[in-house]
């Protein structure tokens, strides 16, 4: 029998599913787990958003569309654009995709030939390297300090560019720092950019996922590189849509052109049936977004506040997304029960077994000595898991 494809075997798997996929595991043979590792918001579609689904299947709305996405979606987009980002596109520069992740795939596969480089800050969201490595390009990894909130700078890009170089990768607000680059920080990312001609993909899916004083800043919004900018967004995140599967990118004639080109010989278009959730999901007013993003908050400043008190943890204070990412370095190299927790690997190894706690290494998002934890879940679950990351720290600080 012939081998697999190589491409794909050398590919990393996603370590946030295979973590989530353990933990599951574990709950569904009785085991007490407290899960922070997932990616979505724990409250449910808004109720206008259901009933604009529920009313496209009874009015058969359940065919193909335009490739592109329907009409009063782009409109909508377009709309939403405008009014959230100060972006300027028409209807003919949108693509509605299946996800935010695959307007980003579609971004890449638009973008890049052979052996090209795509610098990625780290920490990254992981699936962007992999992405890249999909497209047969390279992702060319800039490692950024906790010193200045894990973004990366403008003296940092410009080492790392090069005449291989395509795009730079861009998430704000942040999986997993919850970090939000500043109006005058993107300004000074934006000079680079201008003066090198590389295109940016901005991930700007946790848009509205932002605490005050912080705010978004659209990088697309800079007129000298706006026709370099592949803005990407989707309703994931902000309306609690994971699972409707609807992202979109704003970008150049050129670019949107040549990854339309993709879709349409892969999966055509997004969902009919999402689509006219999204245009209620996009069109509706913002109380569900705001009391939810009110909420997220409530639950990071209970859990910074915690963490800070906890011996050998260091934490940033995350100014938007819904994950924290303490340093655990001070706990490593230590063994409790035997166990040597040599790395950030062991430490969530040893805190699902020992603790019934699960997070994500922060190995899988490019930076080791650091964990990633969700606080898109419950308070009460909240409280238990801060309750046992502490007792699994103490543990470990009582060891040698
Ligand atoms: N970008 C980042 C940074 C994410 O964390 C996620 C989902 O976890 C996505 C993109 C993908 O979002 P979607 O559900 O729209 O594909």
């Amino acid at each position: 029998m012939k081998t697999l494809s190589r491409k794909v075997q050398d590919l990393e798997e996603s370590q946030t599913l295979t973590l989530t996929e353990a933990a599951n595991r574990l709950k569904a043979s009785g085991v007490d787990i407290v899960s922070l590792t997932a990616g979505e918001p724990d409250f449910p579609t808004p109720a206008h958003v259901k009933i604009a689904a529920i009313q496209a299947i009874e009015e058969n709305f359940t065919h193909y569309t335009p490739l592109r996405g329907i009409p009063p979606l782009l409109k909508a987009i377009v709309a939403k654009f405008e009014r959230d980002n100060n972006l300027h596109f028409e209807p003919s520069q949108i693509l509605v995709s299946v996800g935010a992740k695959h307007s980003i795939f579609n971004a890449l596969q638009a973008v890049c030939n052979k052996g090209d480089e795509v610098v990625i800050p780290a920490p990254f969201w992981v699936s962007y390297p992999e992405m890249v490595k999909l497209v047969d390009a390279r992702p060319v990894i800039v490692q950024t300090l906790s010193a200045s909130n894990f973004k990366i700078t403008a003296r940092q890009l410009k080492k790392a560019v090069n005449e291989k170089t395509k795009a730079l990768l861009l998430n704000t607000p942040s999986n997993p720092t919850g970090a939000v680059y500043s109006q005058g920080e993107l300004e000074e990312l934006a000079d680079v950019v201008h003066d090198t001609g590389i295109f940016v993909i901005a991930d700007e899916i946790y848009e509205k996922v932002v605490y005050s004083p912080a705010r978004h800043f659209s990088i697309g919004s800079i007129r000298q590189i706006k026709d370099q900018v592949i803005t990407v967004n989707g309703v994931s995140k902000a309306y609690a849509m994971t699972g409707w599967r609807i992202g979109y990118l704003g970008a150049s004639n050129a670019v949107v052109e040549a990854a339309a080109k993709v879709q349409s010989q892969t999966t055509s278009n997004a969902t009919s049936i999402s689509q006219r959730a999204a245009v209620a999901a996009l069109s509706g007013h913002a109380n569900d977004v705001e009391g939810m993003v009110r909420e997220f908050e409530r639950r990071r400043d209970f859990l910074v506040a915690e963490f800070s008190k906890i011996p050998g943890i260091d934490v940033v204070n995350p100014q938007g997304s819904f994950h924290l990412f303490p340093s655990i370095k001070p706990l490593l190299g230590k063994k409790v029960k035997g166990m040597p927790i040599r790395n950030d690997a062991d430490f969530c190894h040893y805190l699902i077994e020992q603790e019934h706690l699960a997070l994500v290494p922060g190995s899988a998002f490019g930076i080791p000595d650091h964990v990633r934890l969700s606080y898109a879940t419950s308070m009460s679950e909240l409280e238990k898991g801060v309750e046992r990351f502490r007792s699994g720290c103490r543990k470990l600080n009582e060891s040698y």
